[in-house]
This record gives structure tokens, C-alpha cells and sequence, in this order.
């Protein structure tokens, strides 16, 4: 599997935001939909994308998530019952910005996880790691785990967002400590081994 990480550039690269790619043959998967449609493109060089699978439902990863499905016309995935935040600024966190963003997400294009999805050639274990906000999930593909906001290469997520709670963040973080993969691939900021996110976890548990 070849992965790309390609950064947001909304409200001027503020949020850092990382969306991946991920292409086995002749198939694509995305995570999070915070880049540019014309950069996710690029990465995506005309394979097929399969779909959208979102870490969670806050504005900064679902930015673009609109001409994504638009472009690839492809099912996105969340946890079951997290659709209402799409709609709802509160739950998205664009209050944060003084702004109240509401996404319109076709019915017919949301999927729900189940803990073993399979995706063309790929095989997503989905594991549920609320904490940051109820819908969070780490998605481990091989020795590849997307992590979205629960932890990141020096801290954690916050847990001071609608949704957000320390407790079972730290449920969440202890799971992810037990897994087993090579890298993190984290929803900002740069990519982890998983010995870092080791020593970073170790703090908040
Ligand atoms: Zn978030």
C-alpha cells in the first residue's frame, strides 16, 4: 500500500491538517477530506476511489468533503449515528472559528463502520477511540494505523470540544497502546512511530 499525506490550505494552513491517501493497485481510499480537492486529485492519480473514511466529524477534516463526493461520487464512513454532526457547528467545532458550518452529505453516500470493513484490497480494522469527541475512530490498515485527533507525536487530543471527555480518552489511548503497528498517521502536524506515541500516552494514562 502506498500512502500520501497531503496537508490542508484553508483559512491560510492554519490547521495543518492532514488528509491520506492510500492506493493499492487500481483502488483508492481517503482519510479525512481536509485538502484541496485538486492536491487529493494528484495523489489520487485516477485510480478508483472507493471512499471517504473520516476519523471524525469536526470541520477541519471534513473541509473539502463536499467536492470530494462530488468528484469521486463515493460512500463516506463514520461511526453509526455521527451523521448529525455534520450539520450540527456545535459538534463540528466551526463555532471555533466564529462561524457556523453546516455540510450537506448526501444520504445515499453515508456508510456506517463495522469493526472489520473490507474495502476492495483493503482491510480496515476500525477501532473506537472517543475521547477527542464521541465519533472518533484509529483505523489499522497492516502495520498502519490513522489515528485522526487522539494523539499526536508530542500531546494528545483535546478533550475540552462538544463530545470530548478525559476519561474515556484515556480508555481509548490505553487500547491504542496494546495495538499492535508501525506507524501513526496522525490527523496534524507529522507522522509517528508508534515508540513515540508509546512515551507520548504514557503521560496521560
Ligand atoms: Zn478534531
Amino acid at each position: 500500500m502506498i500512502i500520501r499525506q497531503i496537508k490542508s490550505k484553508f483559512l491560510m494552513n492554519i490547521f495543518n491538517q492532514n488528509t491520506y491517501v492510500c492506493i493499492s493497485g487500481k483502488e483508492a481510499i481517503i482519510i479525512d477530506a481536509g485538502a484541496e480537492l485538486e492536491d487529493v486529485k494528484k495523489a489520487v492519480k485516477g485510480k478508483r476511489v472507493l471512499a471517504v473514511l473520516l476519523t471524525h466529524i469536526h470541520f477541519d477534516h471534513i473541509f473539502n468533503l463536499e467536492k470530494y463526493i462530488n468528484e469521486f461520487d463515493c460512500d463516506v464512513y463514520i461511526k453509526n449515528g455521527a451523521e448529525k454532526s455534520f450539520k450540527n457547528a456545535r459538534e463540528n467545532a466551526s463555532v471555533l472559528i466564529g462561524t457556523e458550518l453546516k455540510f450537506k452529505v448526501p444520504e445515499k453516500n453515508i456508510k456506517h463502520y463495522t469493526e472489520n470493513l473490507k474495502l476492495g484490497e483493503f482491510n480496515i480494522k476500525v477501532i473506537s477511540t472517543p475521547g477527542h469527541t464521541k465519533d472518533s475512530v484509529c483505523l489499522l490498515i497492516d502495520d498502519d494505523l490513522f489515528v485522526g485527533d487522539l494523539v499526536f507525536s508530542d500531546t494528545i487530543g483535546r478533550t475540552d470540544l462538544v463530545g470530548g471527555d478525559m476519561g474515556e480518552m484515556q480508555e481509548s489511548l490505553k487500547k491504542i497502546k496494546e495495538l499492535s503497528y508501525k506507524t501513526a498517521h496522525t490527523g496534524h502536524y507529522v507522522v509517528a512511530k508508534k515508540e513515540t506515541i508509546d512515551s507520548v500516552i504514557k503521560n496521560y494514562i
